[in-house]
């Protein structure tokens, strides 16, 4: 199937291009893409292919064309986000924790099927693809019917993050810390990931704190609701949890000095591999570090949840994303490195 698409190669300039998308295998679908936020592991997995032409994306939201002969629970025209790539069959994915799936590097990140097929071809020549099981900065995308999550009539461009980062900000929440109401969560970096933690603890009653060294976005976490704002290096009100969406050695630092005795910290943020852990403090006041990938989230559970938040006022991601055409990529990526726009959503069909 002929498409367009978003190649990069590197940190350079993309470009839009023709490409072939391959045949829907028997448990394949074709998705025709509506919108598609772009994510920082967009953003990290360009610079780290160096030179090799990528087709990214992987949070595309958009309407069923076509489904492979095995495919059931979907039909053309069905409305989906979807997410990352699992294989259904392995221990984790069995314990519905899809995201620590025994084969998740090789369906996200190869640039391939499991198989080693390749799934897009640009002038007659593979280039990387399936990323995340998807490869959605592209008018359609083949993904796995495993990965769609049907969303109904949810608008395309508040939908589409749902598949990764919305997810994993409301998951951290929601799945791993599980504040209660009248408890108090520290957000340290309030991104698309960090402003939907903030906007989900809050529709539970929880108290929260954002942490977060652009001025707009603490001004649009204050807005929300969070009682306290605050630069990275300003002190806190000590918190019962906190989330580092950041990566940042100080921030993580930060957090952990800001936890009441018994605390957690969840950890979604990649920066350096390693970070010092005060290991005297972390064990005289029983605090515990946890990481997490997508906020241990089943998306085929957690994502109908959230449209179902949203329907209902209680998580308004209206506020939070800012659309452009699919050639504005390189224009969107410098918008929210200026801390211009919180999320970034690409519209392939405008
Ligand atoms: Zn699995
Ligand atoms: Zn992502």
């Amino acid at each position: 199937m002929r498409i367009s698409a978003l190649l990069s190669r590197g940190a350079g300039p993309s470009e839009l291009v023709d490409a072939e998308l391959d045949e829907p295998r028997s448990d394949e679908v074709i998705v025709r893409i509506e919108a598609v936020g772009v994510c920082h592991t967009d953003l990290h997995t360009r610079g780290a292919l160096r030179e090799r032409p990528a087709v990214l994306g992987h949070e595309g939201c958009g309407t069923v064309e076509r489904l492979g002969d095995a495919v059931d629970g979907l039909r053309v025209g069905d409305r989906v986000v979807i997410s990352f790539a699992s294989c259904g069959g392995c221990a984790q994915c069995r314990d519905g924790l899809p995201g620590y799936c025994a084969w998740a590097s090789a369906l996200n990140g190869s640039g391939r099927r499991l198989d080693t097929s390749p799934t897009i071809r640009v002038r007659d020549e593979p280039v990387f693809g399936a990323f995340f099981g998807q490869s959605s900065f592209a008018t359609a995308a083949l993904a796995n019917a495993r990965s769609c999550v049907p969303v109904g009539d949810l608008p395309a461009a508040v939908a589409a993050p749902l598949g990764c980062g919305f997810l994993t900000g409301a998951g951290a929440v929601l799945n791993v810390l599980r504040p209660r109401r009248g408890d108090r969560l520290l957000v340290v970096g309030a991104g698309g990931v960090g402003a939907v933690a903030a906007l989900t603890a809050l529709s539970e009653g929880v108290e929260v704190v954002v942490a977060e060294p652009v001025e707009a976005r603490r001004a649009l976490a204050a807005r929300c609701g969070a009682t306290t704002v605050a630069s990275l290096d300003e002190p806190v009100p000590p918190v019962t949890h906190a989330l580092d969406t950041t990566g940042r050695p100080e921030a993580i630092a930060g957090a952990l000095a800001a936890l009441k005795p018994r605390g957690v910290l969840a950890l979604v943020g990649l920066g350096p591999a390693e970070v010092p852990l005060d290991v005297r403090s972390l064990m005289l006041r029983g605090l515990q570090v946890r990481g997490c990938v997508e906020g241990d989230a089943d998306p085929s559970v957690l994502i109908p949840e959230l449209a179902h938040r949203y329907r209902r006022g209680l998580l308004p991601l209206d506020g939070l994303v800012t659309t452009y055409t699919l050639a504005d990529f390189d224009r969107a990526v410098a918008d929210q490195r200026a801390g211009l726009t919180l999320k970034p959503v690409l519209l392939p069909g405008s």
